[in-house]
């Protein structure tokens, strides 16, 4: 049966044809066609009031004119939008919205003034200005660090609460007074802050005035250009325009035609953007003095003065090093950290310059402490370690999500938007499970505040249940997967009983999951580092995909698996190879196709063997074979592992022991008390390349500022150092991609799309087209696949997995009775390189706190804010008791945001899973101590 609402008609307006769908609201044609009418209460993605009625129009047959929000096409239907009438309404009705309307700031000159000021100028009107007119509100009520708020500006359209609710789901705004007095309000008489504002900023990008305005730009700025380019922060990958005048990026407002997130931003796309020309950044190649006057080199942390150098200098110094020491000790005494912050085309050249030019696969990044078991597990599972869904598809499709281990709201914001989204407009049953009460709790049909390691017996118990009540797809099951019948004979023993023991979670409760996930179709699966920093990652991972193909949610709109990947990068360094076991696109260094394949196409002179065909050490064995001596040298790329690496006290005596440290950064880290050399990056919005977002869509960013100093694009260091390490080594470049002449990063990509089956029809150049691009995409004619799995998993049939608990590594005992659990917070992002050196950012978040229940505190006699020390087996941290019902009664949650004493990861524990060498970060034992 055909929908009627997806019927093609067709309509004129103005005498011009257009073609729509039946049913489809007027207004939101007339957008689409880029008709523009005065639209003040309505913006494209919120509801529609009708309330301003400026958006007249008159329609053929109809008496008088009508708002074109309240209209809904037919066919055959002539409108006008434009005619001697409908331009006096305009005019009037605009006139009326000034009655009370100050504005000092307005120029007729200034093209990017405001939505209501380029209306203003289109029908010749001016606003009051207060020296005429007394203001009836006081201007900048609201001390917001990042939104200025002047309600004298306010027209009462209401798209800021609208926005507020609908799009960020949170309900800041709302309405106060009557008549003259009538005015937006945040809570009651609240400030934005204590209302529970989170800074996303989307009531400002929505007003169409400027009552809510940034606070970082004035009202009479223009922009030189604008510059659309994707987010450095998330793995979301949000796109929105940089503001550049005089080559400096002066602020981010949103692009409407975002792929990803729309109009919306959260907090740090939107207001953490000041670290780009922040003085701290690294202006110039900087060695240490003994490199230079040729002394022995300091032992340990203080390496001695900060010398500055030339590129030239500097790169013949780093290249002698590297030869020497492999010449001396072989490839493999370097260790190569890549950087899930930088560019695909960044991290290819980064695990050729490992294998290639130095000859070791010892190259490896932060997925490692991410996301490593979600792509072991995936990829033993299905044939594939990725995001299977897109979140569109899940936010539009999805009847029931199962959120686990994801503080989705924090980490991805726009995406936890998404989903709180799908709640409110679309009922969609959402169950969260997770040790604290996050913030997506509020929004859930149902939280599962299970204990910290204890998933795999959640899942197991909710699975069991699923199986005796005969809710699994049997035809799915059979026509699609292999290995069921001893996976389910393995659930018997996970009774609700049983596991409510485990997990605490009460037997009901287990019932009424297994209801809702069992019987709610589809369902989509999302899980973070709450499930994958674990001892047991791989094996929570196996849990999922178990479930998944269970209830038969694969491969379809809504359903999948959904691993949010952390970083905005950490899905394309993984893609293009910085893994010590898989050149780029997954392909095994094990596997002789693909090893005689690089071998050939990165081939040099004067070398008959490459690399080796055996994985190379992960960055967890790097750091012990720092330790041991096994690893002599580092070359580090926009890392921190002294910041973001378990138990820092052992890292910081590994890069002690390191002999020479080469660290290619943006600003001066805690790492780089450990370093050498200090090579000048840039930042994303310095230069040109590709981020590969958690859905696997790759999309471009763009160099759009100038860089500070003798900084550099960060492609063109590598590829520096690698022609200078080739000279020194005398070998040059033989194969057909084993050159480093590279000219723009687009080249790279044509390279990488040579070698990289999943990004064979990838180009800069359809990028630019517009094209958005999923991967695997085969070929230059191939669209991109947007879901994995349709039809057929990448390995054929997918495989159950037998999975049984296992406790975590270290629990409570008396001398640390207290679980640590460990995460980040919305405000701040990894090791807060960039979000510390953010104003808006820093102000909103200045300093460590560590969550502990309200009975633990009165317990321990601490007081709100009052300073503590956590002890672990590892260290200690010194910070402030946030005392909340987040956390039950036995735990404790702290970030890494901040350095030395402030920083959780003094406490956390380096225990491995076996599998994926991720380490176990969600998991330790502590106590807690007062300090004066
Ligand atoms: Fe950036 Fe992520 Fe925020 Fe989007 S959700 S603006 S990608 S940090």
């Amino acid at each position: 049966m055909s929908n009627d609402n997806n019927q093609n008609i067709k309509l004129t307006i103005d005498g011009r044809t257009i073609t729509a769908k039946k049913d489809e609201f007027l207004i939101d044609v007339m957008y689409r066609e880029g008709i523009r009418t005065p639209s003040l209460c309505y913006s494209p993605g919120l509801s529609r009031p009708g309330s301003c009625r400026a958006c007249l129009v008159e329609v053929e047959g109809m008496k008088g004119s009508k708002p074109a929000c309240e209209l809904t096409v037919c066919d055959n239907m002539q409108i006008r939008a434009q005619s001697p009438t409908l331009e006096r309404e305009h005019r009037f009705i605009l006139s009326m919205l000034l009655e009370h309307y100050v504005d000092d700031d307005y120029d007729p000159d200034n093209i990017d003034h405001t939505e209501f000021g380029y209306w203003l100028r289109r029908y010749n009107l001016q606003p009051l200005i207060s020296k005429n007119h007394a203001p009836l509100f006081s201007v900048d009520s609201d001390p917001h660090p990042s939104i200025r708020v002047d309600f004298n500006k306010c027209i009462l359209c209401t798209r800021c609460i609208r926005a507020c609710s609908e799009v960020q789901g949170r309900f800041v705004w709302g309405m106060a007074d009557r008549s003259d007095r009538t005015h937006i309000i945040a809570g009651v008489n609240e400030t934005m802050l204590e209302a529970r504002c989170e800074s996303c900023g989307a009531c400002v990008a929505y007003c169409p005035t400027g009552a809510l305005s940034d606070r970082n730009t004035s009202p009479d700025f223009q922009a030189d250009e604008k510059i659309m380019t994707t987010c450095s922060y998330c793995g979301v990958g949000c796109n929105f325009d940089l503001n550049i005048k005089d080559g400096l990026l002066h602020h981010i407002t949103s692009n409407p035609h975002a792929p990803v997130n729309g109009m919306h931003l959260c907090v740090k796309g939107r207001y953490g953007f000041d670290f780009v020309h922040h003085p701290d950044r690294l202006k110039q190649p900087l060695v240490r003095e003994w490199l230079l006057n040729g002394t022995k080199k300091p032992k340990g942390e203080n390496r001695g003065k900060w010398i500055p150098v030339s590129w030239g200098q500097v790169l013949e110094l780093v290249a002698k090093k590297f030869s020497d020491i492999v010449n001396e000790s072989g490839p493999d005494a370097l260790g190569i950290f890549s950087s899930a912050k930088c560019t695909n085309e960044e991290n290819y050249l980064m695990q050729k310059f490992a294998r290639q030019v130095i000859g070791t696969h010892n190259i490896d990044h932060c997925a490692r402490l991410c996301h490593s078991s979600t792509v072991a597990g995936l990829a033993a599972a299905f044939g594939s370690g990725a995001m299977s869904n897109t979140m569109a598809d899940i936010a539009n499709e999805a009847q029931a999500l199962f959120v686990i281990g994801s503080n989705t709201t924090e980490q991805h914001p726009v995406f936890g938007s998404m989903l709180r989204q799908a709640v409110h407009q679309r009922n969609v049953k959402l169950v969260v499970a997770d040790p604290r009460k996050i913030d997506l709790t509020e929004f859930a049909t149902l939280h599962l505040c299970h204990k910290p390691g204890t998933d795999i017996a959640l899942v197991n118990g909710i699975m069991h249940l699923i199986i005796e009540n005969r809710w699994q797809d049997n035809e799915f099951i059979n026509t699609r997967t292999e290995g069921y019948e001893a996976f389910r004979d393995s659930l018997n023993k996970y009774t609700p009983v049983h596991v409510s023991d485990i997990t605490g979670v009460p037997v009901d409760d287990i019932i009424k999951a297994a209801e809702i996930l069992g019987i709610t179709k589809p369902m989509a699966v999302i899980w973070a580092m709450g499930i994958t920093q674990h001892t047991v990652g791989t094996q929570n991972v196996f849990s999922l995909a178990n479930l998944q193909m269970l209830t038969g949610n694969m491969g379809i709109p809504g359903g999948g698996v959904n691993p949010l990947r952390g970083q905005n990068n950490v899905q394309g360094a993984c893609d293009l190879g910085c893994l010590s076991n898989v050149f780029p696109g997954y392909q095994h260094v094990t596997d002789d196709n693909s090893y005689n394949k690089f071998a050939e196409a990165w081939a040099l002179s004067n070398r008959s063997k490459m690399f080796g065909n055996t994985p190379g050490l992960t960055i967890t064995e790097m750091i012990d074979g720092a330790l041991s001596g096994a690893v002599r040298a580092f070359y580090i790329l926009g890392e921190n592992p002294t910041m973001s690496d378990p138990d820092v006290n052992h890292v910081r005596k590994a890069m002690a022991n390191s002999e020479f440290t080469v660290l290619q950064e943006i600003f001066p880290s805690e790492t780089s008390d450990y370093a050498d050399v200090l090579l000048p990056g840039v930042t994303f919005a310095e230069k040109d390349g590709t981020f590969t977002n958690t859905e696997r869509r790759i999309q471009l960013i763009h160099n759009a500022v100038t860089s500070p100093g003798e900084a550099r694009e960060d492609w063109t260091i590598i590829a520096d150092l690698a022609r200078h390490v080739l000279k020194q080594r005398q070998q040059k470049p033989k194969g057909k991609h084993a050159g480093w002449d590279y000219q723009s990063a687009a080249e790279i990509m044509d390279e990488i799309a040579a070698l990289t089956p999943s990004y064979a029809g990838i180009s800069h150049a359809r990028l630019h087209n517009g094209e958005q691009l999923h991967w695997p995409v085969k070929n230059k004619d191939h669209k991109g696949t947007p879901i994995l799995h349709v039809g057929k998993f990448t390995r054929g049939k997918g495989l159950f997995h037998v999975i049984d608990h296992l406790p975590a590594k270290e629990l409570p005992d008396d001398d640390y009775p207290f679980c640590l659990t460990t995460g980040r917070v919305l405000y701040h992002w990894h090791g807060a390189e960039m979000t510390r050196r953010s104003q808006p950012l820093i102000t909103l978040y200045p300093e460590t706190l560590v969550e502990i229940s309200c009975d633990d505190a009165t317990r321990l006699g601490i007081k709100k804010l009052q300073t503590i020390r956590i002890v672990s087996r590892r260290g200690d941290m010194i910070a402030k008791a946030d005392i909340c019902n987040r956390v039950p009664p036995g735990l404790v949650f702290g970030n890494f945001h901040f350095p030395d004493e402030a920083n959780v990861n003094n406490l956390t524990i380096a225990a491995i899973d076996p599998v994926a060498k991720i380490p176990e970060y969600k998991v330790c034992a502590v106590r807690i101590e007062t300090v004066n």
